[in-house]
């Protein structure tokens, strides 16, 4: 079979992509290895600066019709200190992944893109005009160009990122919470020793509660907690936080406690010899700031507009990595100042006094993070 492009990955990423050229007129297939609906250790949020392309990919009526409520107000909970800024432009909203992801990619067939699920890449071949992609199942199809979407953690393939284990690696673990006390229109960020995360209203009347912590401080939480990883790591919130505590008092769990990872932060290729890597593959912020959706559809929708009408796929994939660096290092670099703020126990305490006094620094930094124009 041949295509003008494989799209390896069918998160909010690659059905992005694949929505987008398909809609265009370009022949795509949308190669998929798990089975959908899936659970995904992700925060759920949505900033309302994306609202406008998920308006492009064809799901914004569903995904409002499906969504939380709309985010108003940012807090800060570290230690004992809790400290609530509204949001500007307001309005984002939250939608579990299992639901997300499955719009986006049903939207992306819509458009007329040919879907490969389940079914895993699992090798690529360079051919004159484009590649060979070799699927687990013995299938293969060819392609002029492959635009890598296949996530950066729990991704398999030829795209997997190699990554011995360090002390620092960062694992991610996700709950729902139903009957909790958290105001509607709030989603906190919790700073406690040895992590971040974060919590808001999502769709149903859950509460999602995501996080991330050092690989290294996780061993002392589940030694003091003890029980499976993610559920001493929730206790340890909870311990440690008070803001947390408190929306946590009477919830109930939802559904399964998930853990991923190791999450590895940063600016990776962006193209390389016909191949465009897009969504967390090409870089990837600090879960801290809950912007990786968004920036997975924001980077499939400028990499779409940059491939359609354009024959070079070579002068593309140049325009693509600079534009990308551009547009996304600056809320990278801001991540990564706030996951050190609050990781580091002195930083975080002054951060906590600091905003205590000045609460529009929320508001500032939540600007900064590319929640508001
Ligand atoms: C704790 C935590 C909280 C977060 N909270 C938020 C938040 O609130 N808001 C937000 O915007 N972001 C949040 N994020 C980040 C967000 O989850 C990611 O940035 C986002 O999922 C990236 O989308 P993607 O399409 O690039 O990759 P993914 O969503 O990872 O999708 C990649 C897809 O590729 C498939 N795949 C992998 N390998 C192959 C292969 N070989 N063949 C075929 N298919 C393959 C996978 O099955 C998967 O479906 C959070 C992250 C963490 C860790």
């Amino acid at each position: 079979m041949q295509f003008d492009a494989a799209v390896v990955g069918a998160g909010p990423a690659g059905s992005t992509a694949a929505r987008l050229l398909a809609k265009a007129g370009w022949r795509v297939a949308l190669i998929e290895k798990a089975e959908f609906p899936r659970h995904k250790v992700c925060g759920e949020f949505i900033s309302a600066a994306t609202m406008p392309l998920l308006e492009a990919c064809g799901i914004a009526s569903a995904f409002f019709a499906g969504a939380g409520p709309p985010v108003r107000q940012v807090a800060l909970y570290a230690a004992s200190s809790i400290t609530q800024a509204p949001l500007p432009s307001g309005g984002g909203r939250a939608l579990g992944r299992e639901h997300l992801d499955l719009l986006l990619r049903d939207a992306a067939l819509a458009a007329g893109a040919m879907l490969f699920q389940p079914a895993e890449l699992i090798a690529l071949e360079r051919h004159p005009t484009g590649y060979l992609c070799r699927l687990q199942s013995g299938e293969s199809l060819q392609a002029r160009m492959v635009i890598a979407a296949s996530g950066s953690w729990n991704s398999k393939g030829p795209f997997a990122l190699d990554r011995p284990a360090r002390p620092s690696d960062l694992l991610g673990f996700k709950a729902h919470f139903r009957r909790s006390p958290l105001p509607e229109d709030l989603m906190p960020l919790l700073a406690f020793p040895g992590g971040y995360g974060g919590m808001v209203h999502s769709d149903a009347g859950r509460v999602s509660l995501s996080c991330c912590v050092r690989r290294d401080a996780l061993a002392t939480i589940r030694a003091r907690h003890g029980g499976r990883a993610a559920e001493a790591v929730f206790a340890h919130i909870a311990a440690t936080t008070k803001g947390a505590a408190l929306a946590l008092a009477g919830a109930e769990p939802d559904g399964a406690f998930l853990s991923a990872g190791p999450i590895r932060p940063g600016i990776r290729t962006r193209y390389r010899d016909g191949i465009f890597f897009t969504g967390n593959l090409g870089g990837e912020a600090h879960p801290v700031i809950a912007e990786g959706i968004s920036m997975a559809v924001q980077s499939s929708t400028l990499l779409a507009k940059l491939l359609i009408g354009e024959a070079d796929i070579a002068l593309a994939g140049r325009r693509y990595s600079r534009a990308w660096r551009q547009t996304f290092a600056p809320r990278l670099e801001a991540s990564r100042l706030f996951a050190h703020i609050a990781m580091q126990p002195a930083t975080r305490a002054l951060a906590a006094a600091l905003v205590h006094r000045m609460p529009a620094l929320l508001t500032f930094g939540a600007c900064l993070a590319g929640k508001a124009p």
